[in-house]
């Protein structure tokens, strides 16, 4: 088989081809932009992340089509990651292509635009989530970080609810699915039965859960509920945005869904031993597929192994088999 994240486009169905662009120095890559033939122009799903690499990449993979980053008339981004949202503002500063994202995501490109915000908001989630070592190496990583506002600028078009939005011949189905972000939105082509999934459906890894500098009540509770959203519909080829395409999104969605189901599991048994941190349960869980511990894992990874440990609790909580205190600033989760 071949790799998915080799250079080309690649046609998944008449006139829809993927495009693999690249995410050097990230676990992930590389991110697939999805290009749709409307007939005078392009509608991409996804933009990729605005560097260098990556749009001489997509220059190049168009040019094999026989197309330009100038035909892109619209992009239609599944949430606002780096990865999916930068490139799509940076193309459209030169060709004036219109940009649309689901409007869960503006709390978080306010917060980028925001000049009161002296501290990184995962700073004080890691500390009251009891990891008070990783809040203070996070606060210090960032501090020396400044985000180039000019890749965030605001869409043209806020997304809300779920509808229909006609691409050429194509009427693509736009549902919102929170859970991965507030904002994110999956497009599905039932003429065709596609499912541009971003990263709500991914076949071999798991989307990070309550991952959101503004965080949600219930990341963990959104995300599950829009799996079974996407699991109501009819079954469609799987275009994930990292990932090859696979031929059925069901049969993917039942095994993340499982795969929550058994850190729910382990969670609650953790807790049952020990009143425990967010911090204190992710330490004690394995990560990754190959069981890792959290202390082996570097910062970053840590902090979403951390944050999505929370989102598992808080879950519990919200269902009645947890109670929360806040002893010293710390959230200490309990079986009642
Ligand atoms: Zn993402």
């Amino acid at each position: 088989m071949t790799d998915w994240t080799e250079p080309g486009a690649f046609e998944v169905a008449p006139g829809v081809h993927r495009i693999p662009l690249p995410l050097p120095m990230d676990g992930l890559r590389a991110v697939n932009v999805y290009a749709i033939d409307t007939g005078d122009g392009l509608t991409l799903i996804d933009g990729g992340w605005a560097i260098e690499e990556s749009r001489t990449l997509l220059e190049k993979s168009l040019a094999s089509i026989d197309r330009q980053v100038s035909d892109i008339t619209r992009f239609l981004v599944t949430h606002v990651h780096r990865d999916h949202y930068t490139q799509a503002v940076t193309v459209r500063r030169e060709f004036g292509s219109h940009v649309s994202l689901g409007i869960g995501d503006k709390p978080t490109l306010d917060l980028i635009h925001d000049p009161d915000v002296e501290e990184d908001p995962y700073v004080e989630v890691l500390r009251t989530s009891g990891a008070g070592q990783m809040a203070t190496d996070w606060g210090t990583y960032t501090a020396e970080m400044t985000p180039d506002l000019t890749l965030w600028e605001a869409p043209d078009t806020w997304l809300s609810g779920d509808h229909e939005i006609a691409v050429g011949q194509r009427t693509l189905e736009a549902v919102s699915t929170p859970g991965h972000t507030q904002g994110h939105y999956v497009f599905a082509d039932h003429g065709d039965g596609l499912l541009f999934a971003g990263d709500h459906v991914l076949p071999t890894i798991t989307p990070s859960i309550g991952f959101e500098p503004k965080l949600a009540g219930q990341p963990l509770g959104d995300f599950l509920n829009s799996l079974a959203k996407v699991r109501a519909m009819p079954d469609l080829r799987l275009l994930p945005a990292h990932g090859a395409v696979t031929g059925s999104t069901h049969a993917r969605v039942d095994e993340l869904t499982a795969h929550h189901d058994v850190r729910l599991d382990l969670c609650r048994e953790a807790v049952a031993a020990e009143p425990a941190s967010s911090y204190d349960v992710a330490a004690r869980l394995p990560w990754t597929r190959h069981e890792r511990k959290l202390k082996d894992l570097d910062l970053f990874n840590s902090a979403l192994a951390t944050l999505e440990t929370r989102a598992h609790l808080e879950l519990l909580v919200a269902r009645g088999e947890m109670t929360r205190t806040l002893t010293d600033g710390v959230h200490i989760y309990a079986i009642p």
